[in-house]
């Protein structure tokens, strides 16, 4: 396995010297991250499920955290820079753990648009709206994303960190939906293909399996539970864990029985039941609400993230076109009551899902299918936390579910949190989002590594 302590922090930290040059006319006085820092005076949300400290000092140290406490407490070096954070709060960076780059460029989506540029975009925007990390869920067809995971991993420039996932598994005409995604999956019919195709992701070491067991709506044959049992096995055998787009909840059921590692979906025909819950606890199975997609047709005018002077709204003007954005205020210009009805009956079953979930003390992380069609990255997610905290979980809870737990599930044990011997990945905020998790939009500064990144420069890759 590939050290990812390594990769992140050489890869960032390039990245974001690399972007300061960009703008060298209006550079701020120059960073040394590697000098110690003693950020004073905001509140700190560490992440991880720990106690927030309303005046913290967060001491880092050659990029890392070194220690954390009520301000005025810490024994800092003599050469330590005091940044003062006052009225500030300061939270992880965001993990995003099931994103789809590549395939929207303005107006179109298709996999033609599948480039490097695009991705490079998808992964500059993500980190702009303060996601750090993107999971991939298995529709990347080539060496394009293997190239970039191994050019962030000696320090190319790029914005959110990029983990693979290859080519997901699926019954034929059965993987991922839509026309932009065809022949991109695995496509097996026989216990074999499906081991082969898990050897193949094991040879290009993918940091996870992706399947889809799913109908389609009756259009396809599922892939049947012999063969995700194999693949599961396979995977397993190669220390792999194996993620699944789920649809129905007999078939979850049954893939918690044949160890599963994580659902990449609730299921979409009936709330989670107490059994399946708790086998999902029992079993430690990570879970992702992935709310944002069906949320869109619940709203029958116009949600108020897509208002002008919204914190959303000011994020997306300044990382996504404008012809979009209109096209995406226009998709609530004329709404069928009849189709926002049933699309608020089938979110309810999700929301109550994600909900006895949350109760019972699942592993929740931050997943919201980005990169689907005007569901930009890094809006997704931030668009994801509010509908976690509308299903019933706590802001505390939500930002753990999108952090710290994030990072546990991704393997990135340098991240996620704020805390001692993390990596000082951070975002610096005007408000508390545990008073309003929208607050998490009102992002001031992004530091990565302990480096401050230059959001006009990501803005300039995305063009
Ligand atoms: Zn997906």
């Amino acid at each position: 396995m590939r050290n990812l302590a390594f990769a992140v922090s050489g890869a960032l930290a390039l990245t974001i010297a690399t972007l300061q040059g960009l703008s060298s006319a209006q550079a701020p006085p120059p960073l040394q991250p590697d000098q110690p820092v003693l950020y004073e005076n905001a509140r700190l949300i560490p992440g991880d499920g720990g106690a927030v400290i309303e005046r913290a000092a967060l001491l880092v140290e050659k990029r890392v955290v070194a220690r954390v406490g009520p301000a005025g407490t810490l024994t800092v070096p003599a050469s330590v820079r005091r940044v003062d954070l006052s009225g500030k709060t300061i939270m992880p960076a965001l993990i995003g753990t099931h994103g789809h780059p590549g395939f929207q460029q303005g107006l179109s989506y298709s996999a033609a648009n599948y480039t490097r540029e695009t991705v490079l975009s998808d992964l500059a925007r993500a980190l702009y709206f303060g996601v750090s990390v993107v999971q991939s869920q298995g529709i990347e067809t080539g060496e394009l994303f293997y190239q970039l995971r191994a050019e962030q991993s000696t320090g190319r420039p790029f914005g959110a960190l990029l983990q693979v996932a290859g080519r997901g598994i699926g019954a034929p005409n059965a993987g991922p939906g839509g026309a932009a995604y065809a022949g991109i999956a695995y496509e097996v019919t026989t216990e074999a293909e499906a081991r082969t195709a898990v050897r193949e992701l094991a040879a290009r070491k993918v940091d996870m399996v992706k399947i889809w067991v799913d109908d389609r709506n009756g259009r396809a044959p599922k892939l049947s539970a012999p063969l995700y049992r194999a693949i599961i096995n396979e995977a397993h055998a190669r220390k792999l864990r194996v993620i699944a787009h789920v649809f129905y909840h007999t078939d979850a059921v049954d893939l918690v029985a044949a160890g599963i590692d994580a659902f990449a979906h609730l299921v979409r025909d009936t709330v989670m039941d107490d059994a399946l819950v708790a086998a999902i606890v029992r079993k430690n199975v990570v879970v992702m609400g992935n709310l944002t997609t069906p949320l869109k047709p619940t709203d029958a005018t116009t949600p108020p993230w897509l208002t002008p002077g919204d914190p959303m709204m000011t994020l997306l003007s300044a990382a996504v076109a404008t012809p979009v954005v209109e096209r995406m205020r226009a998709y609530y210009a004329k709404r069928d009551p009849r189709a926002v009805e049933g699309a608020r009956q089938r979110y309810g079953i999700l929301q109550r899902s994600l909900a006895k979930l949350n109760a019972a003390g699942a592993r929740i992380v931050l997943g919201a299918d980005t990169g689907l069609e005007d569901h930009y990255f890094g809006f997704a997610e931030q668009l994801e936390l509010q509908a976690m905290v509308e299903a019933g979980m706590s802001p505390a809870q939500a930002i753990v579910a999108a952090t710290s737990r994030g990072a546990e599930f991704l393997h990135l044990r340098d991240t996620g949190a704020i805390s001692a011997g993390k990596r000082a990945d951070f975002l610096v905020l005007d408000a508390n989002p545990l008073d309003d998790i929208k607050n998490t939009r009102r992002i001031s500064r992004i530091y990565i590594a302990n480096e401050e990144v230059n959001r006009p420069s990501l803005l300039a890759l995305m063009r």
